[in-house]
């Protein structure tokens, strides 16, 4: 409805201040909008281009007042954020995604559990909070299985890959050591042929638009690349798209869903996971789509309509983990990089620690083989031992 649209002028408060969050408060500027970021970190990229920052705990009550004073409608980057926090901003704010669907997709457990209850496809789990809860779990789904704490992981923290009895020994003594209240869920192992990804976007009134499916690899948990469109038959994409669109309407999400899944070997689709935000899997569409995820999420926080999704070319998406990202910052490494035609560089302007996701690269080419070869030639480069 036209009267609810928020007008470019008014001020959209993101939580979280991370690089998703950044590349929101950069879609937000480009469309007119001021941005409030509220992140505990001051360091938190976000912050640099925020209108309002706000730098307390997500348990400040008095920041809390003051962020929905300056607020107009309120988003997030991370699904981390107190669920409760949310519910009570949306008591006084339009809030995208809402608190009851975070409070879902918050906990891997509760996830599982709604899409299960809801007929959608998931790899056998079970709650795991004991050792006696472990081992009966293991006797149910069989090995190998993946341990991994029901809340608060990502980039794989948080995980446990279960082969065999030293496996199971290490997540008993996590077990017999972890705080009361802890729980975790034991995953079947998928094999899976290849790992999908799809954004969705849904709005209010149910409407909703996809972007093509991307076809993701990660290394030691992290994601490594991501190339769209996915090397998938049309049936398997139609078949993505639909399980994803479904999944996002049986939540009644509101805001921007990226949908993970696993393409089984038998061909059959699984959700992994579902995020509430925008995804690292669909930065492609920074460069490569004429309406980013980042910009569809502004889109929905104001009730403006939804972009279009459409792909403009093939695109290979490298990220940038930890000590890499010199590879591109040196002067030679650079200039290498600005040199390869149809290289998009995003740094995000973090500290580097191991592991972390410090910035990505972008590879377009017309042909996507094209592409994937300008890609997997810088890959080669940033792993090349120093
Ligand atoms: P991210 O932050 O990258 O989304 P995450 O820490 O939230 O990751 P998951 O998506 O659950 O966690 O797992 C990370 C990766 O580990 C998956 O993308 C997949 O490669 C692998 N993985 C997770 N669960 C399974 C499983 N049940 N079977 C096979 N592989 C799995
Ligand atoms: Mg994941």
């Amino acid at each position: 409805m036209i009267e609810n649209i928020l007008e470019p002028g008014s001020t959209l408060g993101v939580l979280g201040g991370g690089q998703l969050g950044a590349m929101f408060a950069g879609a937000a500027h480009r469309m007119g909008y001021r941005v409030a970021v509220w992140d505990a970190d001051p360091e938190a990229p976000a912050h640099r281009i925020a209108t309002h920052s706000f730098t307390a705990p997500f348990t400040d009550l008095g920041v809390r007042d003051q962020f929905a004073g300056i607020a107009d409608a309120v988003t997030l980057e991370w699904e981390n954020v107190p669920a409760e926090l949310c519910e009570w901003l949306e008591g006084h704010r339009p809030m995208r995604p809402s608190g009851a669907v975070l409070r879902i997709l918050q906990d891997r457990l509760e996830q599982k559990q709604y899409l299960s209850s809801r007929q959608l496809p998931v790899a056998a789990f079970a709650l795991v909070e004991s050792v006696p809860q472990l081992i009966s779990a293991i006797d149910r789904l069989g090995l190998p299985a993946v341990c991994k704490t029901a809340k608060s992981g990502y980039d794989g923290k948080g995980q446990w890959l279960l082969r065999d009895t030293t496996d199971i020994r290490e997540v008993e003594q996590l077990l017999e050591n972890a705080k009361p209240g802890h729980r975790w869920i034991l995953e079947q192992f998928i094999e899976y042929v290849r790992e999908l990804s799809v954004l969705v976007v849904r709005n209010e009134s149910g409407v909703y638009c996809v972007y093509p499916v991307v076809e993701n690899r990660h290394e030691l948990g992290i994601l490594r690349e991501s190339r769209v469109p996915a090397s998938i038959s049309l049936d398997v994409a139609e078949k993505s798209a639909n399980l994803s669109i479904q999944a996002v309407a049986a939540l009644q999400g509101v805001g921007v869903f990226c949908v993970e899944l696993f393409q089984a070997q038998d061909g059959s689709l699984l959700i992994n996971e579902i995020a509430p935000r925008p995804h690292n899997s669909g930065h492609y569409t920074l460069d490569v789509c004429t309406v980013s995820q980042f910009e569809q999420q502004v889109r929905v926080t104001c009730g403006l309509p939804l972009g279009e999704t459409r792909l403009l070319c093939p695109a290979v998406m490298v990220n940038l983990i930890g000590e890499e990202v010199r590879s591109v910052t040196s002067r030679d490494g650079a200039y290498a990089l600005h040199s390869t035609s149809g290289a998009a560089v995003h740094l995000y302007g973090k500290r580097i620690r191991p592991g972390r996701k410090m910035g990505h690269v972008t590879f377009t080419a017309p042909e996507a083989l094209a592409a994937e070869e300008l890609a997997h030639r810088f890959i080669k480069r940033i792993q090349r031992p120093a």
